[in-house]
């Protein structure tokens, strides 16, 4: 299949020929390439992402591709937003290159490869979703061997997510370098997501409570308070607005593992994950050091 450059007011690469084809010419040139993979219904977090990639190398690519293998059973693969043309609109004067495969693309027939990771995975989002980062890493592997760019961009905004690639790239020597991007949140601190459009207009009104909630536990953590006490009451908080809260959590920075004791201690993270209503939102914030 050709590029498509009549769809849209930007190229459309289909397969993975095109989409090294593309790049391809533009490595030729002694241009350098940035990567920001996605599942589209893009949002100015997204955005960010791309102008921040803008400034890291000569050309962006976004990469639209709502993973199925990311979705567990019972989650809201069929339900998460498709907007390409929105996106793509979105895009213009920004990005070089859409990269949007089909899964048949990206899983042919006997397809057999999975990346598994252990460690950072063991916690958190790795136990709610067992399957999700066995996904993850192995549609990132492969949009990134794919690609090959310089520099692939991710949101802080999945804190653990970013953990994971940083620690794949760094295990599987691949070459390119992970940059991970500030959290962009809304005026009220609700981090931006595409799954905020199923908020009702009272729960959206709710939503920041998250980060409320994260700020709070992340400066009484920083002053030393006891991590439990500090996520039972957030959690206590959270059930009252009428959340179906999953964690929240003080962890290490780096590993995710909790602390032996009941204060943090060295680089730490606050996390939350909670359903509101039909969506489930994950935020994340740093604990400021004492
Ligand atoms: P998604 O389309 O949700 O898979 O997200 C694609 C990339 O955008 C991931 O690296 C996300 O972490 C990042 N992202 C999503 N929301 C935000 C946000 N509010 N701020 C910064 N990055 C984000």
């Amino acid at each position: 299949m050709p590029l498509d450059t009549t769809s849209y007011a930007l190229p459309v690469a289909r397969t993975i020929q095109d989409l090294r084809a593309t790049v391809q010419k533009w490595r030729d040139a002694g241009e350098t390439v940035a990567l920001v993979p996605t599942m589209g219904a893009l949002h100015s977090g997204h955005i960010s992402l791309v102008d921040l990639g803008r400034t890291h190398a000569d050309h962006v690519v976004v990469s639209i591709f709502v993973n199925p293998t990311q979705f567990g059973p019972g989650e809201d693969f069929d339900a998460y937003p498709r907007t390409e043309a929105e996106d793509a609109k979105q895009l213009v004067g920004k990005a070089d290159l859409i990269f949007a495969p089909n899964a048949r693309e990206m899983y042919p027939e006997g397809f057999s490869t999975t990346i598994n990771l252990s460690g950072v995975t063991a916690h958190l989002e790795g136990l709610s979703r067992p399957t999700h980062f066995a996904g993850v890493a192995t549609v990132v592997a492969k949009l990134l061997l794919t690609c090959l760019p310089d520099v692939a961009l991710f949101g802080q905004k999945d804190y653990q997510q970013l953990l994971v690639i940083q620690t794949m790239v760094r295990d599987l020597n691949l070459p390119v370098k992970i940059i991970g991007a500030p959290i962009a949140r809304d005026p009220d601190g609700l981090a931006l997501s595409s799954r905020n459009i199923y908020l009702t207009e009272t729960e959206r009104a709710t939503a920041p409570h998250i980060h409320r909630i994260l700020q709070e536990a992340a400066q009484k953590a920083a002053q030393g308070a006891d991590i439990k006490a500090l996520c039972a009451h957030g959690m206590a908080e959270l059930k009252e607005l009428g959340f179906i809260p999953d964690y929240l959590e003080i962890r290490n920075a780096t590993t995710l593992a909790p602390f032996d004791s009941n204060s943090v201690e060295g680089p730490a993270r606050a996390l939350i994950a909670a359903k509101l209503g039909q969506p489930r939102l994950i935020d994340n914030i740093d604990v400021p050091s004492a």
